[in-house]
């Protein structure tokens, strides 16, 4: 970049042209997004006054970014932010990264709990606090306790409960349903970690840079998930619901779990790309 450039648009487009051939997504949308974050504004201020000029510290700050940026680390830990079911999330390399086919996992617990209806839904490893924090803003009525093993990701997802002024939800730091001795839910969702830990892909992208403790459960990523179906009977309420994400290849694995532990209406599910992510089944009527 040469010395005597301060415009926003001449700034956009060398640092476009820098990241070229290191992004997959777009490298201009890329850029204007670490622009916007720099300079604290929206990525509509960019465009609309691009002849603006950086001062020397947000053009500094602005070239560590995107040098950052192109050794590979998540756009998400460098904004700090990331946006989930329109509810804009604080990250750190403390929580996982909420993915977009996450979503799919919070609409289908939503279609489990009237809207008017006051009850009692646990998150498993809330991270950021993602899933919890999105059904308990579309379900107002309803108690949510998010739960995670890392005392680091739970003040994240608390300080983004007070930031988006979500107030009927509160936390705990447990592992899976270590802390919840004797409590039960009308619905538990959990997306744990499910990649196997010889994964090459733990190697590759924003997933070198994300906790391995979300993400990666045992040789065979099945791990967390065995130990989260075989508990959850005992914290459902009689037709509770238990909603699980899992990896691309592991819904045969998962249908068996659930059905090993009696649950019953079991339905795999595909997130919006058309891959196998999920499974869903209800707590028997009849169990203890
Ligand atoms: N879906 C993530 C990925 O493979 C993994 C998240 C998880 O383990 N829960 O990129």
């Amino acid at each position: 970049m040469s010395s005597g450039v301060t415009t926003l648009a001449q700034i956009l487009s060398d640092a476009t042209a820098s990241l070229r051939n290191a992004e997959t997504e777009s490298p201009q949308f890329i850029a204007e997004l670490l622009l916007a974050h720099v300079i604290q504004q929206p990525r509509s201020y960019i465009k609309a006054g691009p002849e603006r000029a950086l001062t020397a510290a947000q053009h500094a700050q602005f070239q560590r970014l995107v040098e950052r940026r192109l050794r590979g680390e998540p756009v998400a830990y460098l904004t700090g932010r990331r946006e989930f079911w329109s509810l804009d999330l604080e990250v750190t390399s403390a929580t996982l990264i909420p993915r977009a086919e996450t979503e799919t996992l919070v609409e289908l617990a939503l279609q489990r709990i009237p809207v008017d209806a006051t009850f009692h839904v646990a998150d498993l490893g809330t991270g950021s606090g993602a899933i919890a924090l999105a059904i308990a803003h579309e379900r107002p009525r309803c108690v949510v306790l998010a739960t995670d093993i890392s005392a680091h990701a739970l003040s994240v997802a608390q300080s983004n409960a007070q930031r988006l002024e979500i107030k009927n939800i509160s936390f705990r730091h447990s592992a899976w349903f270590a802390g919840l001795r004797g409590e039960r839910f009308d619905v538990i969702v959990s997306n744990p970690p499910y990649v196997a830990e010889h994964d090459i892909h733990l190697q590759r992208g924003d997933l070198r840079f994300e906790p391995q403790l979300a993400l990666s459960s045992g040789a065979d990523g099945l791990c967390d998930l065995h130990t989260i179906v075989q508990d959850a009977p005992a914290h459902l309420g009689a037709e509770g619901w238990l909603l699980v994400e899992h990896g691309y290849d592991q819904q045969a694995a998962v249908i068996d779990l659930f059905s090993k532990n009696d649950f019953m209406e079991i339905t795999g599910y595909k997130d919006t790309a058309g891959v196998p992510r999920g499974v869903s089944g209800r707590r028997p009527s009849c169990a203890a």
